[in-house]
């Protein structure tokens, strides 16, 4: 029997060209990855709708370095998915010999997105991987040349499809016969293709030279305004991001909540000077029940400790936020 590796991306199209090998008789096993931009999630979920076992792969600190800097450019937003995939698909390859697989399999779709699933961006991703030949891409097989696999025998091409274009018939069309009833919108999942969060991540990069993970994490959460090159304030939006974001704040940076209205949390990462202590205060008190007053008084103290100073401040204008926030 033909093993193949599945390279799983949590949503639809990848998780069909797996089932369509394993209703083949190949044996399947689903490889995913893990990041600073997206999380194994929805893989797992999706895997378990097909009965597949599914490797992990955490490649956060490489995949950043390429984020940085893709040889390829980027999408709409930062989101660098020919190079991404590539890497994904060298990841796969090398795996192959771990789980003494075939070849590997993916979701991809001819014409699906314009600019990384176009014929010559899949030829791009194929070669620049490393494992060209060891590459099937069952729902639009048909599209292409035949592989090796179909060549040889390992797979039967004429049950492998022919889709193309963005249209997701065909897909939802399968994804009901197969039983599969629980996925992800197509764009869902990655961070580097929403907007906000991709201004918030040009900023880091321009910014700092050496960048912790730490930041990177923050940038799901909140407002964000730069102050310096090493200083940045972050203010919550709900509840739930004050909890969030507390897994990611050191007791290195310090954090202020108005002394007596309910409010945001809002912390300054990095170097701060007596200044940036008062805007971030002002902001405090803007985003409060206590935005009106004219004055109000604010704690802060370094995240963890006890908050023993209070600054009394008018809450922030909205021209001074303008001046510092980072959206698009
Ligand atoms: S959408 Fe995100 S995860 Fe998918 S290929 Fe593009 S950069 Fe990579």
């Amino acid at each position: 029997m033909a093993r193949a590796l599945a390279m799983v991306s949590g949503g639809l199209d990848s998780i069909l060209a797996a089932k369509l090998m394993k209703d083949q008789g190949v044996e399947v096993i689903g490889i995913c990855f893990k990041s600073y931009f997206f999380t194994p999630d929805n893989a797992i979920r999706m895997c378990k709708q097909i009965d597949i076992p599914l490797e992990v792969v955490d490649f956060s600190e490489e995949h950043f370095q390429m984020v940085k800097k893709p040889k390829h450019g980027y999408g709409k937003n930062m989101n660098p998915c020919i190079d991404c995939h590539a890497m994904m698909m060298k990841y796969a390859g090398e795996l192959l010999e771990k789980f003494n697989g075939d070849f590997i399999i993916t979701g991809e779709v001819l014409n699906q997105r314009p600019m990384s699933q176009n014929k010559r961006s899949l030829d791009i991703v194929k070669k620049e991987s490393g494992f060209k030949d060891k590459i099937l891409r069952p729902l639009c097989a048909k599209n292409l040349e035949p592989t090796d696999m179909e060549i040889e025998g390992l797979v039967d091409r004429e049950k492998l499809l022919d889709i193309s274009g963005r249209s997701r018939k065909i897909q939802m069309e399968l994804a009901e016969k197969f039983g599969i009833v629980d996925y992800p919108s197509p764009a869902g999942g990655c961070m580097l293709t929403e907007p906000n969060y991709s201004v918030r991540l040009k900023d880091l990069v321009n910014n700092k030279d050496e960048i912790e993970s730490k930041e990177i994490g923050l940038l799901r959460y909140g407002r964000h305004f730069r102050l310096g090159e090493g200083c940045k304030i972050i203010a919550t939006r709900t509840e739930e991001e004050s909890k969030g974001i507390k897994e990611f704040i050191t007791n290195r940076d310090i954090i202020f909540f108005p002394k007596d209205f309910s409010g945001a949390m809002v912390v300054i990462v990095g170097e701060a000077n007596e200044e940036d202590i008062e805007f971030a205060a002002k902001l405090s008190g803007r985003y409060s029940k206590g935005k009106n007053e004219e004055t109000l008084e604010i704690k802060y103290g370094k995240f963890g400790k006890p908050m023993k100073n209070i600054i009394k401040v008018s809450p922030a204008e909205e021209e001074e936020m303008r001046k510092y926030i980072i959206n698009c």
